[in-house]
């Protein structure tokens, strides 16, 4: 028998900011590996908080936050800044690529504090951009592309380290509909090859299309269409 092993697990954490808001009220939540799920709310319901929570770089108030089993809490700024960059794969609203640098270096970008010595990272970066179907588009720089091209490298970028997950923050926010869905499409894809994916979004439809959606409602999770309920039933009547 095997049990799925956690790729992040989010452990009762409260995040209060300076000033008194209360973002986030005791969240428990667990993404196991090779999941693809959203979470969804409304402006102000805690997404970000609890993005920046997950992805280390905000420390929650009170309660923890393990990532492929190494635990957050106690770790200096350094540590946890190894631990993302080992463990995690971002993905923006605005993909943040660097201009002066081409598709393949951008990608690159995501081993440098990987231990890859330097030679072996832009053939890495180049598989990389070719899982995403960008394998014609190396060589150019980030005007030369198309918007949904550009969130095409920033995925690869997120990849090629091949992260425990990969969170991706709005990631078809700034794409008209056409590129928004087939950045969705190639997400699914990638899942299905066996990243663990966590989407942060507003978009309602969005999170319907996706395995599994966890609802953020006033810092609290107001429903998840895999919790642990749904999670033993489905096994309970396998
Ligand atoms: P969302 O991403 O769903 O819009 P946020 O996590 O950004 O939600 O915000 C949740 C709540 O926390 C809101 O009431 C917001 O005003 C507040 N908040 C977010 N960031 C800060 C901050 N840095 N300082 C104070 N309050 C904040």
């Amino acid at each position: 028998m095997s049990t799925t092993a956690a790729a992040l697990t989010v452990h009762e954490v409260t995040k209060t900011y300076p000033g008194g808001v209360t973002a986030l009220h005791e969240v428990s939540l667990t993404v196991a590996e090779g999941e693809l799920l959203a979470i969804v709310g409304p402006s102000g319901s805690g997404k970000s908080t609890l993005l920046h929570i997950m992805g280390t770089l905000e420390r929650p108030s009170s309660g923890g936050v393990d990532i492929a089993g190494h635990g957050a809490a106690g770790l200096t700024d350094r540590q946890l800044s190894a631990v993302r960059a080992r463990f995690l794969g971002f993905v923006f609203q605005h993909f943040h690529l660097i201009d002066g640098l081409d598709a393949a270096e951008n990608v690159a970008t995501g081993l440098l504090y990987a231990g890859v010595p330097r030679r072996r990272r832009r053939p890495r970066a180049e598989e990389a951009l070719a899982r995403v179907g960008l394998a014609h588009r190396t060589r150019h720089l980030p005007r030369q592309l198309s918007g949904g091209e550009r969130q095409r490298v920033a995925i690869a970028r997120a990849l090629v380290n091949e992260p425990a997950l990969v969170l991706a923050d709005e990631p078809t926010g700034a794409l008209d509909s056409a590129n928004g869905q087939a950045v969705l499409e190639l997400l699914v894809g990638l899942n299905a090859e066996g990243t663990t994916i966590a989407v942060i979004t507003h978009d309602l439809d969005i999170a319907a299309s996706l395995p599994r959606a966890v609802r953020l409602r006033d810092g609290r999770i107001a429903s998840d269409t895999a919790g642990p309920t749904a999670t033993t039933h489905v096994r309970g009547s396998a």
